[in-house]
């Protein structure tokens, strides 16, 4: 009997996914947060039984790398002993603040556990694919717009109250929006939803439904089956999107609105913190600096550099927090986490030792607007040092970040898949090039991998002489076009 075949042994370990630096494992503690204690004890057993670095993905899973076969079921016995419970099914995720923001539309929790439960009750979670996703955003301080969901639940305050506009396929602008209703009818549309996307196979996302079928969900509320609908009030009033809603970062802590409660409560019963998320493919902007929770307390938000660090690093930061009065540590989207209970005084204490650790604590660092995937020499497929290209960047041209730089250590593109204006990715010629494009794409132009940061400076000289007044780098880059932008990247 190995570790992952014992009873109580944590499911999301038992199956870790094979990449470039040998077996990964990305779990979800099923509290949202974990102790500074948990937190220690994990580092510690990342350290011994992977390759020691300790990651938060953009949608805020927490990933351990470098494992074999082996270890990884030896880690999924420590995690098991660690008492750290996480969560397994279809991804039904909530922000990172859920039940503690006091700008928050609703608590989108107890529905959250609603269409889990539906979930399950309908067998579904062996149907669907690994990357289908729900997202329940209760709106507030750190919305979940960016991450994209097959079925998106979105608070939106009413005159009368709270309602749930359900959407398809997208994120918070692009995804397809069906209906606005109460919150029986979300959970029920939703689940409907995801029952078409079972019946059309594993590999199915809601972007493959047909029109016929989301019209139908779309009326879904308004003609509900008997035998699985009830009654429903028809939404009504003035519907106020929650993007139009102030946010609380602009609101001092301690002021009377950052006392504010919710303006709105379901008339469902809370339950324990949520986050969830198993597949992966979102960008946030990381919640980076204090966010006020309900309580008069804050939220310290600290983000890892290019979503990594190692785990004695992790250690090291958890262990002050713990010593400054920290009793929880959220995983929070953008590759960030989140330090709770602390008392407002230690907060700077914290933020300082987080810095010299090498965390990311100011919004406006420049390492927050690259991705780079750990490429060599942590990965085997990487042929480019992927994060000491981006350091270098970050040091000497953060000037020119005001899109995504994309730092690939080969063409799978895994920090980044979709497009971006620049992106340097390792191959057999060096470091390449791509302007407009994914990873994948061929180069404009190459350079030496250990040289690829000075043909960024030199890309950069070039936007210093070309650029308009009030003309973005993104789009002076675009204007030029990639011929001479590969020409700049090549000079000496
Ligand atoms: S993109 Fe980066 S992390 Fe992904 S396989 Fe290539 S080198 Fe490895």
């Amino acid at each position: 009997m190995n570790a992952f075949s014992r009873r109580g042994a944590c499911p999301a370990l038992a199956a870790p996914m094979q990449t470039g630096d040998g077996l990964l494992v990305r779990l979800n503690p099923v509290a949202g947060g974990l102790s500074p204690k948990s937190l220690i004890g994990l580092a510690e057993s990342a350290l011994r039984h992977g390759n020691g670095i300790m990651e938060v993905t953009a949608r805020g899973s927490l990933q351990i790398r470098g494992l074999t076969a082996t270890s990884a079921a030896l880690l999924a016995a420590e995690v098991d002993e660690l008492g750290i419970e996480a969560r397994t099914g279809v991804p039904v995720e909530t922000g990172p603040l859920a039940g503690t923001d006091p700008r928050a539309i609703a608590d989108p929790r107890p529905l959250a556990e609603r269409i889990r439960l539906a979930i399950e009750q309908a067998g579904l979670t062996p149907r669907l694919g690994p990357k289908v996703s729900v997202v329940v955003d209760g709106g507030g301080q750190l919305t979940l717009d960016a991450l994209t969901a097959d079925v998106r639940l979105a608070a939106v305050r009413e005159s009368a109250g709270v309602v749930w506009a359900v959407s398809v396929a997208g994120d918070g602008q692009t995804a397809r929006l069906l209906a606005t209703v109460e919150a029986d009818a979300a959970r029920d549309i939703a689940l409907a939803a995801l029952r078409m996307v079972a019946e059309k196979g594993r590999d199915a996302h809601a972007r493959d439904l047909s029109e016929r079928q989301l019209t139908s969900l779309a009326n879904w509320h308004s003609v509900p089956p008997p035998s699985v609908l009830p009654d429903i009030s028809p939404a009504r009033g003035e519907i106020m999107p929650s993007s139009l809603l102030s946010p609380i970062a602009d609101i001092a802590p301690g002021t009377e609105a950052a006392k504010q409660e919710p303006a709105a409560e379901l008339p469902i019963s809370p339950l324990a913190g949520e986050m969830s998320g198993r597949t992966e493919g979102g960008a946030s902007r990381p919640p980076i600096g204090l966010f006020p929770l309900t309580g008069h307390v804050v939220a310290q938000g600290i983000a890892l550099p290019y979503g990594s660090l190692s785990g004695r690093d992790l250690i090291d930061l958890a262990s002050k927090a713990s010593n400054l009065g920290t009793t929880e540590i959220r995983l929070a989207p953008g590759r960030a986490l989140l330090f709770l209970g602390q008392p407002a005084t230690a907060n700077s204490q914290l933020q300082e030792t987080a810095a010299t650790l090498g965390f990311i604590t100011t919004a406006d660092d420049p390492r927050t607007r690259i991705a780079a995937c750990p490429g060599a020499p942590s990965c085997a497929s990487g042929r480019i040092a992927t994060r000491d290209i981006a350091d270098a960047i970050a040091a000497e041209n953060a000037e020119l970040l005001d899109f995504t730089l994309h730092i690939s250590g080969c063409a799978k593109g895994c920090a980044h898949p979709g497009p971006t204006v620049l992106t340097i990715v390792g191959g057999e010629n060096g470091a390449g090039l791509v302007v407009n494009a994914t990873a994948k794409a061929l180069p404009a132009g190459y350079r030496p991998g250990y040289d690829a940061a000075r043909g960024i400076s030199r890309v950069a000289g070039m936007i210093r002489g070309a650029r308009y007044r009030g003309e973005t780098v993104a789009a002076c880059l675009t204007r030029l076009g990639s011929a001479m932008i590969a020409e700049a990247y090549r000079q000496e």
